[in-house]
């Protein structure tokens, strides 16, 4: 469909018959980020946590319970939601009388151990509306063509068949599964794209990363095409992933953070710099290091079905009060680490970067892709898929920079394979660690 259409016609009925206004939301963002000077943007905030923690504490059992009323409140007030919490007092964290859309839905979490909890359909409307909003900034407009590079079944139920009709004809938009990524569908996927021609393209960094590592060796399929953005999320974007998808595919990568449970929390400018979604979620850093770098807690503005506030994402992060170059007047986060369990554990329990093991393997030609799983016992399994010219040289330089990077002599179990699958959510994770910190 010309994407004038789907942007003037097909997407404004599909979204009305929803019930939504997202592209009105959008317009709003639009004008408030026009104003320019962040006093808009500030007095709209603080209006709207006003308006939450009141609303908790009247109509959520759980808080009412905790927060004393008959008096101001402010966010301190709050205990800290940990996902264990959301697991065990869901009934107690949804709203009473709640007269808007309740929606179930679920986060695959990186523990392996899915979350479920409730959405509400004005809390949705606002995440595609900022996300929408985000990717103005690189000139793309609702109804432009996107693909999603998601972890989604090859095979689909009639429903589904139909919705994915309905979005690919009407809304401009397709999905490609992360679920099978063997050469056949590669090639398959890299043609598609020369074909349909989208100016966005979006999903899982690890995946995209592989169709891009694809295309550089095909350029013939992209048949010249190349996407105006490609928008990398739910996965950390590590810089040589980044360095693939840029080379790949020839178009500017910008990452997107956030998650169904918490919002859609940054999204990265043209400038590079990741920017909250600042009228949308409220962030906080817990117990800041020294460096100001602590645990990121998410207190999501417009969900009033059941409320997430103060809630412990699982990622570390540190704001920033400089303002950006972009000249957005939203914060910025200035940095970002992966989720917790990202990290190693090393000797005496000290917590080291899962990329950092990445620096051991890249540095080996011959690796084209691994998984490290660190055990309970700090002990290391590690997948590779090699090239022919792996041997026991480099299974010995991968051991000993594994043990410099622990400073721990810990057994490494090293399988070479043909292939790694993703996990079942169709991530593809790098690095896992089952080991605790002490
Ligand atoms: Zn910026």
């Amino acid at each position: 469909m010309t994407p004038w259409l789907t942007r003037a016609i097909l997407l404004p009925a599909h979204e009305r018959l929803r019930g939504r206004t997202t592209l009105a939301e959008l317009a709003a963002l639009r004008r408030l980020e026009r104003e320019g000077d962040g006093e808009a943007l500030r007095s709209l905030r603080e209006r709207k946590l006003e308006a939450l923690l009141a609303h908790c504490q009247q109509h959520v059992p759980f808080y009412r319970e905790r927060v004393p009323g008959g008096r101001a409140i402010d966010l301190q007030d709050f205990p800290v939601l940990e996902r264990e919490t959301v697991r065990e007092q869901q009934a107690a964290l949804c709203s009473e009388g709640f007269e808007g859309v309740r929606l179930p839905s679920s986060t695959g979490g990186s523990s392996g151990r899915p979350l479920t909890f409730w959405t509400d359909r004005v809390k949705e409307m606002r995440h595609n509306a900022q996300k929408l909003r985000f990717r103005c900034w690189f000139g793309i407009r609702p109804g432009d063509r996107q693909v999603d590079f998601w972890g989604a079944p090859i095979e689909l139920n009639k429903s589904s068949r139909l919705r994915r009709f309905k979005d690919y004809y009407l809304l401009n938009q397709a999905l490609c599964s992360a679920h099978d990524l063997s050469p056949e569908r590669l090639a398959e996927y890299v043609r598609f794209l020369g074909r349909f021609r989208p100016h966005l393209v979006y999903g899982y960094p690890t995946v995209i990363a592989r169709v891009a590592q694809y295309a550089a060796a095909h350029p013939e399929l992209l048949r010249g095409w190349r996407p105006q953005l490609v928008v990398c999320t739910s996965e950390m974007l590590y810089p040589q992933l980044r360095e693939i998808i840029r080379e790949g595919l020839g178009a500017p990568v910008a990452n997107e953070y956030g998650s169904r449970d918490g919002g859609l929390t940054a999204h990265e400018c043209a400038e590079g710099r990741l920017h909250l979604a600042a009228e949308h979620v409220w962030v906080e850093v817990d117990e800041p290091d020294a460096d100001g770098v602590g645990d990121l807690l998410v207190t999501n503005l417009d969900g009033r079905g059941m409320p997430f506030v103060r809630y412990r994402v699982g990622d570390r992060g540190r704001l920033s009060a400089a303002a950006c170059s972009c000249g957005s007047p939203l914060p910025v986060l200035d940095v970002l680490e992966g989720r917790r369990n990202d990290f190693l554990v090393g000797r005496d329990g000290r917590r080291v970067h899962g990329s950092a093991a990445n620096y051991v393997l890249r540095e080996i030609p011959e690796v084209l892709q691994y998984r490290l799983v660190q055990r309970e016992d700090r002990s290391i399994d590690l997948q590779v898929v090699a090239t022919d010219g792996w041997g026991r040289r480099q299974e010995e330089t991968v051991v000993s920079g594994l043990h410099r990077t622990l400073a721990e002599e810990v057994p490494v179990r090293i399988e070479r394979v043909s292939a790694i699958p993703p996990s079942s959510s169709g991530k593809y994770r790098w690095v896992e660690s089952e080991a605790l910190e002490s």
